[in-house]
């Protein structure tokens, strides 16, 4: 397999003298099987370097475009990506569904007249669309695997497997939690890690020969851009050495970093795998560079097969939001509303009350209240069978290790720290309820 990176920048294009060596353009990365498929992870500025390529080789092209969400930093590349002026060429583009709009109407809002002379449905070439969820896929011969990501927007990773060798590309994604490992555990151990968000991101890249990682931050710059959805080296490595990954990729390169920063971040970070000892292979990527994957040792299957579906679903969930602040209503209101129907409860025993007589589909749930705290209703919650499987998540400002543990040994789905952005809460409960869809379908 061949993985080739034509954009490796963040959030923005930032061509000029002082980003040559690691470039500027924004993300895309291509991967090419053995048996010719053509993936293109990306569309960024980057697709459009790779088009000009394209151009070049005669007879139609065939790729699968895989989105992992339309930020734009993802897809400005897309409307200057020549193939797709060329009658013939056959594309299907894939990027998580759920995003509130189908993919051809997202895809068209940058491609309407005020912004780009010719629309989406004027482009010669043939795009058909495939909405994905969390699972594992089939396309074009190749399995692909995905899974949610933590950012403010729904984004998917993506784990191509092909020619005995595995690919992960995971970006924009950052920390579910400020803290890694549980200190009472052996740190670098996947067992060891306190919230379960990062344990599944950890599983997901098991084993893989190459996982090309989200690592916007340096560790001194994460704490004023947290929440902003971008991981650190540090991160990225830890997770990566703990699963027996081969060889790490650093991407999603900060605007700010010039090529002598990038240098000291990529010194940093091998010094880091260094300190593991597991031979770890960890570098910046850079622009206009490629590397053929080949086979290491047998493939360590990441997380259980999933079955791969979808779960658009025809009637409105119901989202409950237990909280005895006034604003965290407000603001889940203004999160939740348009897609889902969303009914609160001022404290534990309210919560308890509304869910006996109309059960939702996930409860949004603060830990300290008065009347019956958060974890007593959870306790109740998971006592009762028939609510065994009910997303719970914890929306708490206790974002201590305890209080992290606790939850999820009690049955917390997934667990969210204030102060959060809107755009985050909608983002992890949608993700809730789409594995919890995806679960029972
Ligand atoms: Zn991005
Ligand atoms: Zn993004």
């Amino acid at each position: 397999m061949r993985v080739h990176f034509w954009g490796t920048r963040g959030s923005i294009a930032t061509p000029g003298a002082s980003t040559v060596e690691f470039g500027g353009n924004t993300l895309s990365v291509e991967v090419t099987t053995d048996a010719g498929h053509r993936l293109i992870l990306d569309c960024g500025t980057g697709v459009r370097l790779l088009g000009m390529e394209l151009m070049k080789a005669p007879g139609p092209l065939r790729a699968t475009i895989l989105l992992g969400h339309t930020h734009w930093d993802h897809i400005q590349g897309f409307p200057f990506f020549a193939p797709l002026f060329i009658p013939g060429n056959e594309f299907t583009i894939c990027a998580p569904e759920g995003v509130g709009a189908s993919l051809a109407d997202v895809l068209a809002g940058q491609m309407e007249f005020t912004y780009f002379p010719v629309k989406l449905d004027q482009l010669p070439g043939k795009i058909t669309y495939r909405e994905l969820n969390e699972g594992s896929h089939q396309i074009e011969g190749v399995r692909i695997l995905t899974q949610y990501l933590n950012h403010p927007a729904i984004c998917l990773g993506y784990r191509v497997e092909a020619d005995g060798v595995s690919v992960v590309y995971l970006t924009d994604h950052e920390p579910f939690s400020d803290t890694l490992w549980r200190a009472d555990a052996e740190s670098g151990k996947v067992e060891s890690i306190l919230h379960h968000g990062d344990r599944r991101h950890a599983e997901f890249m098991r084993g893989a020969d190459l996982v090309i990682h989200d690592s916007q931050y340096t560790p001194r710059e994460y704490p004023a851009k947290k929440n902003w959805g971008h991981s650190t080296y540090e991160y990225a490595v830890r997770l990566a050495a703990a699963v027996g990954v081969k060889q790490l990729a650093l991407i999603h390169h900060d605007p700010l970093h010039d090529d002598q920063t990038m240098l000291e971040i990529e010194r940093q970070a091998v010094a880091l795998a260094a300190q593991h000892a597991v031979g770890l292979r960890v570098f910046c990527a850079r622009e206009g560079e490629g590397l053929i994957v080949h086979p290491s040792a047998a493939i360590v299957q990441p997380v259980s097969e999933q079955r791969s579906g979808t779960s658009r679903q025809q009637k409105r969930l119901k989202v409950l939001v237990v909280d005895d602040d006034i604003n965290i209503h407000l603001l889940a209101e203004l999160a939740l509303a348009r897609d889902y129907d969303v009914s609160s409860a001022e404290d534990g025993q309210a919560c308890l009350e509304a869910v006996c007589k109309d059960p939702p589909d996930i409860i949004v749930l603060d830990l300290n209240m008065p009347n019956m705290d958060g974890l007593t209703v959870l306790k109740r919650v998971r006592a009762d069978a028939s609510l065994a499987e009910l997303p719970v998540l914890v929306l708490t400002g206790s974002g201590d290790e305890a209080s992290t543990r606790t939850a999820f040994e009690e049955g917390a789905t997934d667990y969210l720290t204030k102060p959060f952005t809107i755009p985050q809460l909608s983002t992890r409960v949608t993700t809730c309820l789409a594995r919890s869809l995806n679960r029972s379908m």
